[in-house]
């Protein structure tokens, strides 16, 4: 694989995940239950390890260390991702995000209100 393919696509997975990234956490409850909390926790944890950019996985996973996945409610998960993906940012030389108003950047083209939580355990 040339130089160039692969940085393209390093991009592309990167912009796809972000994405995907974001619009969970704004759909992520407003008020979470305990098991909402350690759910996003556990899932940005495991995400940290396996993500497939070796090189990205390896540096996040530190950063996730100093800063730990926020899970306190929709707004603190959303402005804590904000703030990671802004690391990123500096790390890779690319502009700052205004998380200001971060809530209304994600839409998710769904009909309902917010992830639920789908098992019994709550
Ligand atoms: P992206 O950074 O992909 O962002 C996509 C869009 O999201 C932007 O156009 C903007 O509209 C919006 N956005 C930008 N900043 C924010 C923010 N703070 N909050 C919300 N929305 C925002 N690449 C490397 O080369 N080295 C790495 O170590 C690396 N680590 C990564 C770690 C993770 C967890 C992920 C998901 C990706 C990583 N990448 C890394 C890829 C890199 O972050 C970019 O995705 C890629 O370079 C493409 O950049 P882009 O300019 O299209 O914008």
């Amino acid at each position: 694989m040339g130089f160039m393919g692969n940085k393209t696509e390093k991009a592309e997975l990167g912009r796809a995940t972000w994405r995907f990234l974001h619009t969970m956490m704004a759909r992520f409850p407003e008020n979470p239950t305990p098991h909402d909390r350690q759910s996003l926790h556990d899932f940005m944890m495991l995400f940290s390890r396996l993500y497939p950019c070796g090189e990205c996985a390896v540096h996040f996973n530190k950063l996730l260390e100093t800063y730990p996945p926020q899970t306190s409610s929709r707004l603190a998960a959303s402005q804590w991702l904000c703030a990671m993906h802004n690391k990123v940012n500096e790390r890779v030389h690319k502009p700052i995000y205004d998380c200001s108003d971060i809530l209304s950047k994600y839409p998710c083209g769904c009909d309902d209100g917010e992830a639920e939580d789908i098992t019994t355990n709550k």
